[in-house]
Parts: structure tokens; C-alpha cells; sequence
């Protein structure tokens, strides 16, 4: 196992590593923050292995695994997903945390600012990252950039609150105050940092959550982070998670009342399918779906 690294780098998030000893590096996420695999169980035969319920390796050809993986993460078969497992290290923003704990299927265990003296690291923005509220979205960041001397005042007053608060917060703990009081003054963009344990079904529910446009940049840099670790760990999976999921769409009633009769009505020949990747079982499931559409009233 690697030893803990600290890193700094305001870089987006890392691409997918490509030697297993890169896999145990931290990947930088934010100004100071960071994502690192700690250990890990399984990859995509272990899912194979799962659902096949059989003893050994119990893989077949790569691509009979690849139909598996794809026919499970298409069926919502989930359970042989929960076979892999990932633990992580993470530095984080006490906003982000607060996000990321909501996700209640992991196994957490965190930094205490009650029994350590918390470290000076807050997080600030980059001025890049710094947008004005969204007018369609109220959880959201417009594209629009505001003026350099509004990106300006905001950045240099979140590092001076981090600053200012970290004084007195020394200041109390030199008097001898209990630790657990005289962190509560710090600002949520303080980092903490935690372990954190979850099976591959419950991480890519996390990732399909949290990579999404409307989730928060911060927490977007973490999720995507960790994205590239599960690709390179268990690519069947991952390719299958992004076909199913992160690139698929679902439609409403309602919305298919409005489309059906036009989308029923599609002949879709078997080249074209295949040149798009939808194998043979697949444009069967698609024209099942159709044929539902039809029966929409
Ligand atoms: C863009 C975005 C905006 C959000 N805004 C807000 C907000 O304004 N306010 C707010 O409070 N939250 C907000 N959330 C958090 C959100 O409501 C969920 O709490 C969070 O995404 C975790 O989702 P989850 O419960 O599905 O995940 P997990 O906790 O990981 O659970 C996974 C699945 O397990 C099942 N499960 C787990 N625990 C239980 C349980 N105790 N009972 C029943 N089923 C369970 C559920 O099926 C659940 O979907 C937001 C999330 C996102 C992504």
C-alpha cells in the first residue's frame, strides 16, 4: 500500500491511470483536496463470477463477459455489482462532506476536530469557478461570468475568513478550550477528510447522482475523480454504467403519450443497429419497448 501524499493541485479532475501503481496515487480534486484508492476488492470478474454463481474464475471470452455485465446493468440486476468494493481517502470540503454523507450505503469514518487540532486549509474558489446563481436552475451556477472585481472580492473574502477564523481558532486552543468548542467558529469551506468504503451498485447510484450537471461543481470534481479509478478497475462495468445510465434517458408516461406514435412507427434494420452497438438481444428489447409505445393510449 502507498503511503498518503498530500496534494495540492488546482487541476481538474485526473484522467484514468494507467500502471497500477498510479491507481494508489491521490488524485487532486480542488484547490488542496484529494481522492485516493486505498484498497479494493474485485473488478469485472468478480461480477461474472457473482452472477454466474459459480466456484474458480468462472469467466468466459471477454466478450460473453462484456454481454453479462451489459445484460445486468441493462436488467437492474444489481447484487453481482455489490461483489467489487472500493475504499477511498478522501480530503474534502466541509460543504462537499455535508453533500457526499446524504449518501447513506458507505462505511464512513472521519478526522475528528474534537480529538485533533484541524489543520489551516480551506478551500476557495478559483475565479474561473466563481458564476453568478443560475435564473433556471435555484440549485444551480449560471455560465455567465460576472465582473473580475466581483470574482475578485469574493475569492480574496473566503481566504480571509479561512485566515481570520483560524486565528482565533489558535488563539482558543492556546487558552486550552476544548477542541470540540473552539472549532465551531471554522467556515464549512474548512477540509476535512475521511474513509470511505462502498460496493461498485452503490457507487455508480453516487456517481450517477453526483457526476450529473446538477449536482455541485465541488462534489462533480470528486465523483468524476473517482470515476477513473472504477474505469480502470472495472472498465466492463464502467462502459456498461455509462451506456445504461450516465448516456441513457428515461421517459415518462405522459412524455411517451407525446412521442409514442411517432417513435412506433420505426423500422430499425439490423446494420444500423449494429453499427450503433446495439447487439442483436438488445434491438429485440428495443422493439419490445416500441411495441409498448404502441399500446400507450
Ligand atoms: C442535485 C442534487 C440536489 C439535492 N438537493 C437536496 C436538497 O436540497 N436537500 C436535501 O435534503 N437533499 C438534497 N439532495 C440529497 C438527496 O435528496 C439524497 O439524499 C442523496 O442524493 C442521496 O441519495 P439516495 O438516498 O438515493 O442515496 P443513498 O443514501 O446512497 O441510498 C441509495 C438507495 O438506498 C436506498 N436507501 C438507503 N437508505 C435508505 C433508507 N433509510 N430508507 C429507504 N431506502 C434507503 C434508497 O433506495 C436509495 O436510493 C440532493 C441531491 C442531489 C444529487
Amino acid at each position: 500500500m502507498k503511503t498518503e501524499q498530500a496534494a495540492t493541485s488546482s487541476e481538474a479532475p485526473s484522467q484514468e491511470s494507467a500502471s497500477p501503481d498510479a491507481l494508489y496515487e491521490p488524485r487532486p480534486c480542488l484547490d488542496k483536496g484529494f481522492v485516493r484508492l486505498v484498497d479494493y476488492m474485485g473488478g469485472d470478474d468478480a461480477i461474472v463470477q457473482a452472477a454466474r454463481v459459480s466456484y474458480g474464475k468462472g469467466t468466459k471470452k471477454t466478450s460473453v463477459d462484456r454481454g453479462l455485465i451489459r445484460y445486468l446493468m441493462r436488467h437492474a440486476h444489481t447484487t453481482p455489482f455489490e461483489m467489487v468494493e472500493f475504499k477511498f481517502h478522501v480530503k474534502l470540503p466541509i460543504f462537499v462532506a455535508r453533500q457526499w454523507i446524504r449518501h447513506r450505503t458507505a462505511n464512513v469514518n472521519e478526522y475528528s476536530g474534537r480529538y485533533s487540532i484541524m489543520e489551516d486549509e480551506f478551500y476557495a474558489p478559483r475565479q474561473n469557478d466563481i458564476h453568478f446563481q443560475s435564473r433556471l436552475n435555484k440549485q444551480g451556477r449560471d455560465s455567465a461570468e460576472p465582473p473580475e472585481a466581483l470574482r475578485d472580492r469574493f475569492r480574496s473574502i473566503t481566504v480571509k475568513t479561512g485566515e481570520d477564523s483560524y486565528t482565533e481558532y489558535k488563539e482558543f486552543i492556546g487558552e486550552d478550550l476544548a477542541r470540540e468548542l473552539a472549532r465551531i467558529n471554522l467556515p464549512i469551506s474548512l477540509y476535512t477528510q475521511w474513509y470511505w468504503k462502498i460496493d461498485l451498485h452503490n457507487l455508480f447510484h453516487f456517481l450517477r447522482l453526483r457526476m450529473d450537471d446538477h449536482a455541485q461543481y465541488e462534489i462533480r470534481v470528486y465523483a468524476t475523480a473517482m470515476a477513473g479509478i472504477v474505469k480502470h478497475i472495472a472498465p466492463l462495468a464502467y462502459e456498461a454504467f455509462e451506456d445504461y445510465s450516465i448516456n441513457a434517458v428515461s421517459f415518462s408516461g405522459p412524455e411517451l403519450r407525446l412521442l409514442g406514435g411517432r417513435l412506433a412507427d420505426l423500422d430499425i434494420a439490423e446494420s444500423d443497429a449494429k453499427a450503433a452497438g446495439v447487439s442483436k438481444r438488445e434491438l429485440k428489447e428495443l422493439q419490445n419497448k416500441l411495441k409498448k409505445i404502441r399500446n400507450i393510449k
